[in-house]
């Protein structure tokens, strides 16, 4: 099949790569100039990894292309996919500006039936602004249909997850389009759920809470664990067999970031509020997760007793490991606090860059080694399994004081003590 992707972000890009490997001819366009050239090149502009094979591979094939021409991508393909991003507006509702703008553009150069298909977050019912937009604009007589197909893939793992995924939620009122999307998804094995346009977009946002809900509850019981010198690992671990409840995000730490968890929670309360609906469970699982970093800066802060030109080294920018992104990672707000404590940092990352209002201020180091060196404290903050390797007992020597902050309750606690380490996780001593 012919497709269009609209949007060559994370989802877009990650979207039209599966889609090339299922066999189908993909265009890509976006409004970035560069981003295009770059991918044309082979490019990815982000880490993911696996993607760059099969850029490589895809390019190569034929079954994808990257294109600015964006008027003849409309008119060669009969389904396109809106991949676009859809931030946080400073209330907290979902800012839906860049999907008017593509769904605007769709609607002013529609000749024949399209199908319309949007994988961004967005709030339930948007699909139906989505076809007033493009109803407002075309010129002709034309009929197109509006679909919601969410994304669940999570950034670190995105290959795995698009070509596996658990379900395909799908959001349809037309059986013909239907099908069509249930063909072009053969030969990836998931059960289709099909049903409302609104209710495939409310999946999306209640599942992501529902994550974000779990993480924020395991922090609030790491807080307990932490006053009763109980390890939350070992509780996280005896609930997390129960079947009902599972051990996947119950891991305790300085709370969850990212473009996703902390826009979609916010941008789920905004929906309530404007149904007049009290959905303020979500509204304490955001308060927790703001109150997160805080909680162990302050542990660092009652240990080394003043932050003032002590040198601390900060492991990890990114929000999750087997990322570049940046956006929303606890760690960018800790090393904030810690600048402003007076404390010197310095930062390392495997992959991830420091943001530019930061680039003055911390020195990135090239090897998280380096940066360890006559430190006065460590600080985890993204689980990079590369620092579970580093010679621990080695580097205890080389810092002013052997003290380690564990952001992310990475390293084993009894281990890094009986090297001789001041060890202190969240909610795991
Ligand atoms: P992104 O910011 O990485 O990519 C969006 C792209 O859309 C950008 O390259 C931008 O230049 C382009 N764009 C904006 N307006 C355009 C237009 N009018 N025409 C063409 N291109 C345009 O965003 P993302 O992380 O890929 O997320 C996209 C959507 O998918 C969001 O709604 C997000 O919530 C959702 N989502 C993201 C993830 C994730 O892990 N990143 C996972 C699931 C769902």
């Amino acid at each position: 099949m012919n497709v269009l992707i609209i949007g060559a972000g994370y989802v877009g890009t990650t979207t039209g790569l599966i889609f090339a490997e299922l066999g189908h001819s993909v265009t890509v366009i976006d409004v970035d100039q560069k981003k295009i050239n770059d991918l044309q090149k082979g490019i990815l502009f982000f880490y993911e990894p696996g993607l760059d094979t099969l850029l490589t591979k895809h390019i190569a094939s034929g079954n994808i292309t990257f294109e600015m021409d964006h008027q003849k991508a409309i008119k060669d393909n009969p389904l396109i996919f809106i991949c676009v991003g859809t931030p946080q507006n400073q209330d907290g509702s979902a800012n839906l500006d860049f999907l008017r703008e593509a769904s605007e553009f769709i609607g002013s150069n529609l000749y024949e039936y399209k199908i319309i298909v949007i994988k961004s977050t967005v709030p339930a019912g948007t699909s139906k602004q989505v076809k007033g937009w493009i109803e407002y604009t075309k010129k002709d007589p034309v009929s197109f249909d509006v679909l919601s197909n969410p994304e669940f893939l999570r950034e670190g793992s995105a290959l795995h997850d698009a070509l596996y995924p658990d379900r395909i939620i799908l959001g349809s009122e037309n059986d013909q389009a239907t099908a069509l999307l249930q063909e072009l998804y053969k030969g990836i094995k998931a059960p289709f759920i099909v049903t409302s346009p609104s209710a495939a977009e409310l999946i999306k946002y209640t599942a992501n809470s529902f994550l974000a809900t779990k993480i924020s509850f395991i922090n609030e019981i790491a807080i307990l664990c932490d006053k009763l010198h109980i390890n939350v690992q070992d509780v996280a671990k005896g609930v997390g067999l129960d079947i009902r409840i599972g051990p996947l995000f119950l891991d305790a730490g300085i709370g969850y970031g990212g473009s996703c968890f902390p826009k979609d929670v916010l941008a789920l309360i905004d929906t309530a509020k404007k149904n007049n609906v009290d959905l303020s469970i979500l509204e304490k699982v955001h308060a927790v997760n703001e109150n997160q970093p805080g909680y162990l800066l302050k542990k660092i802060k009652t240990r080394l007793i003043s932050l003032s030109a002590k040198k601390i080294a900060v492991l990890g920018l990114s929000f999750k490991a087997q990322t570049d992104d940046i956006r929303q990672s606890p760690s960018l707000k800790i090393i904030k606090d810690l600048i402003s404590e007076g404390a010197m940092v310095e930062i390392h990352d495997p992959v991830a860059k420091l943001p530019g209002d930061l680039m003055d201020k911390v020195f990135q180091k090239a090897s998280a080694e380096e940066a360890m060196i006559n430190a006065d404290a460590i600080l985890i903050c993204t689980d990079w399994p590369h620092y579970k390797k580093i010679d621990w007992p080695d580097l205890k020597n080389k810092m002013k004081s052997p003290i380690v902050f564990d952001g992310r309750n990475m390293l084993d606690a009894a281990e890094m003590k009986s090297i001789g380490y001041i060890y202190e996780g969240i909610g795991c001593e």
